[in-house]
């Protein structure tokens, strides 16, 4: 469990956030929300529902080079089964960025309708990305503007210190992400945050979310971390041997051949982060909610 709070994210800053995604989004016609794929549920603030007011919503499953394919599937499915536009994207590659263009098109339809019913003249689409912390909403900023050569910051009429850049033909972007806070009350959503990096290393306790990783590893995908460690059967009657055995491996040896423990966990987690323990994408759309204790 993630025993220690996440000082970032205390009331105040909270309200703040909300003020400001609240302004954001009344400047904005679609609004695109990144979720990490192999999260979904945990990178996911519900609040987020209330802050768009019904506005035309896109969710990206973003780093889906590291989730496990047959699992966005089914997130995309379920969404989609939503009534939500849906899309799953690696925002380092730039690969997504053609169809999430498309999707905007197609979402803004009914917005260009409207207008031209009004008699309002038509203008560019504008949308914000909006999500948790390193979540990677500027990488994919970066790579829609990277081949956007309009920035229009000083048009008249628009606020200082904000830019929309502009993409494809008929779509401006904020570029400026909105920055949602991670859903910590929930134990086991903070555990995958932390796994997934979402929230910073030194705030959360490596000892317990380790033991929910391995156990996680164990349960699902034992027969990689035999190939990624070589541990033998023997090795791996329980998480405390496993985290061990992979300590003594990895040569995570201090004086009188103990093993760093720590050392070994964060082996271990930078192995997951960097997919080198296979895609795992640790959410599943069947799972039973978490129930936060009264
Ligand atoms: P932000 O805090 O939401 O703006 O996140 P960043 O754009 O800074 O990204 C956080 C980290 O995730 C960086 O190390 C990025 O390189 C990485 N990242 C972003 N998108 C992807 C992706 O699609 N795949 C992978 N593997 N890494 C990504």
């Amino acid at each position: 469990m993630v025993d220690s709070p996440i000082v970032h994210w205390f009331p105040g800053h909270m309200a703040k956030a909300t003020r400001m995604i609240q302004e954001y989004i009344k400047k904005v016609d679609v609004v695109i929300e990144l979720l990490d794929a192999r999260i979904p549920r945990s990178s996911a603030n519900p609040v987020i529902i209330e802050l768009i007011n019904q506005k035309p919503h896109i969710i990206l499953l973003n780093k889906v080079d590291l989730a496990d394919p047959a699992a966005t599937k089914e997130w995309t499915e379920f969404l989609a089964s939503k009534g939500i536009t849906v899309l799953a994207i690696d925002s380092k590659s730039g690969k997504g960025n053609k169809a999430l263009i498309r999707a905007v098109e197609q979402l803004s339809k009914p917005i260009i309708e409207r207008w031209l019913n009004k008699g309002i003249r038509s203008r560019s689409i504008r949308t914000i990305i909006l999500g948790i912390p390193n979540v990677g909403k500027s990488t994919l900023i970066n790579s829609l503007a990277g081949s956007a050569a309009t920035r229009t910051a000083n048009k008249a009429g628009h606020t200082r210190g904000q830019q929309w850049v502009k993409i494809g033909k008929n779509m401006e972007l904020l570029d400026t992400p909105g920055v949602l806070w991670p859903k910590l009350e929930d134990q086991r959503a903070a555990a995958r945050l932390a796994m997934t990096g979402a929230i910073s290393d030194d705030v959360y306790d490596l000892e317990n979310v380790m033991k929910q990783l391995l156990g996680h590893l164990k349960d699902n995908t034992p027969e990689i971390l035999v190939e990624r460690y070589k541990l033998k059967p023997e090795e791996m009657e329980n998480l405390d041997d496993i985290l061990e055995n992979i300590g003594r491996r990895r040569g995570c040896l201090v004086s009188g051949g103990i093993v760093d423990l720590d050392k070994a966990r964060r082996i271990v987690l930078a192995d997951y982060r960097n997919a080198k323990l296979g895609n795992i994408t640790l959410d599943t759309v069947d799972e039973e909610p978490y129930y936060v204790e009264e």
